[in-house]
């Protein structure tokens, strides 16, 4: 099958070209994106040399890359949109490698090409999960989660669908996760890059320790799945074996334990769900011997309460949540405010947004823009400290 992998130099990206190398027989890349790391071309393209079309940011590196490789399309921010790639290469597929709100046009363009799309961008679904499902529903594309979790819940969905009491996600609880909240006044990006399971991209790392992440999971799952917020919960687990569960109405559960490895998820996603997977059955999670597993409590992480706001008063929310946040932790990883602030920031534009419902591309897209000044000039204020809170 003919891929298209969007995000191909990120930690998602790197890890899907390692599962296409496994499996030469049933994977052709066709086309990839970068975005501004462009050293990993040349390694790509060597290994592919059915590669046609490749998209970075940078123009002038376009033009570098246009002289070297005379025989390969090399377009960039200046002469294309990213989602173009989608029409110009002969995929069957598009893995959406992306980070953040730079994934959502592709997963929407993809769909309505009718590609599948293995998706790992969970902000897509933030943003516009009730949009990306109208199209599914309207048979547009299909679409394959690539996050463990969710890949997980998959599985055990396959096994079986019906009595499901509750899915629950299982999270490791972020780089501060032995902090308590007084202690995180002071914390660093740097430390937070240190996470204890995942080697992952800058933005999910920090995502993990706000546990927004969790709260985009939940959001993720609700869209994927069709659950309600009432019917997803979380549990927190010290060495990210148990990649999630379901607890059936019988009071038992199923899971899928093994070693933490991005990998396996791509993999499923690439092969539609069409290998083999195992599961375990188990009455309680004190049966999964040296496993570690704590209640999770909301006061610890409130950005997770957000998760009931969007997937109950949908619209716009996902949006604001979304930029929101992405603005924060950029300006948490320069070290322009502090890690308490990305919950003060993303908390104070959720309250001051007035919803829209069943809202139109374009009406994210302007929800997004505006999020995204307001949250400037916040951080403009906080950088001046003149920010009360
Ligand atoms: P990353 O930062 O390592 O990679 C992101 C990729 O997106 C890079 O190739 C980068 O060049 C590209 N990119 C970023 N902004 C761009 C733009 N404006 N235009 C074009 N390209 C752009 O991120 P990651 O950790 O691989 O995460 C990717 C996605 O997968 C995220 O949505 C994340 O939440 C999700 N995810 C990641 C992991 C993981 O283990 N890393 C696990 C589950 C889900
Ligand atoms: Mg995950």
């Amino acid at each position: 099958m003919n891929i298209l992998l969007l995000g191909a130099s990120g930690s998602i990206g790197s890890q899907t070209i390692d599962v296409i190398n496994k499996n030469p027989q049933d994977f052709t890349l066709v086309g990839f994106s970068v975005g501004k790391r462009t050293r990993c071309i040349s390694y790509i393209l060597k290994k592919h040399p059915s590669v046609t079309h490749v998209y970075m940011i940078d123009e002038a590196k376009a033009k570098y890359y246009r002289k070297k490789y005379p025989n390969v399309t090399f377009i960039s921010s200046k002469t294309n949109k990213l989602e173009d790639l989608i029409d110009m290469t002969d995929s069957k597929m598009v893995v959406n490698a992306l980070v953040g709100f730079s994934g959502l046009l592709p997963s929407i363009h993809a769909l309505k090409a009718n590609k599948k799309l293995a998706l790992a961008n969970k902000e897509s679904l933030v943003v516009a999960g009730e949009l990306i499902n109208k199209l599914l529903d309207q048979g547009k594309g299909e679409l394959y989660p690539i996050d463990s979790e969710h890949s997980a819940l998959w599985k055990c969905l396959k096994v079986s669908d019906t009595h499901v009491k509750k899915m629950i996600l299982t999270a490791s609880g972020g780089a501060f996760r032995k902090l308590n909240r007084d202690e995180l006044i002071n914390v660093k990006a740097s430390d937070a890059l240190k996470h204890p399971t995942w080697k992952m991209g800058d933005k999910i790392t920090i995502d993990c320790a706000t546990m927004i992440n969790k709260c985009f999971e939940i959001i993720e799952a609700g869209y994927l799945y069709r659950y309600p917020y009432s019917k997803i919960g979380v549990t927190l687990h010290d060495e990210s074996y148990l990649h999630s569960y379901l607890e059936y109405e019988d009071g038992s559960f199923r899971g899928e334990i093994s070693k933490p490895d991005m990998r396996n998820p791509i993999k499923f996603a690439l092969y539609q769900g069409h290998i083999t997977f195992s599961t375990q059955s188990f009455k309680s999670l004190s049966d999964l011997k040296g496993l570690h597993f704590h209640e999770f409590k909301m006061e610890r992480y409130p950005l997770v309460s957000l998760a009931e706001f969007v997937l109950n008063k949908k619209g716009t929310y996902g949006a604001v949540l979304n930029r929101a946040n992405e603005e924060a932790v950029h300006a948490y990883l320069k070290d322009e405010i502090s890690f308490l602030d990305i919950e003060r920031i993303v908390f104070k534009m959720m309250n001051e947004h007035k919803n829209i419902t069943n809202p139109s591309l374009s009406d994210l897209l302007k929800v997004d823009n505006d999020i995204n000044i307001k949250t400037h000039e916040v951080i403009e204020k906080i950088k001046k400290g003149e920010m009360t809170w």
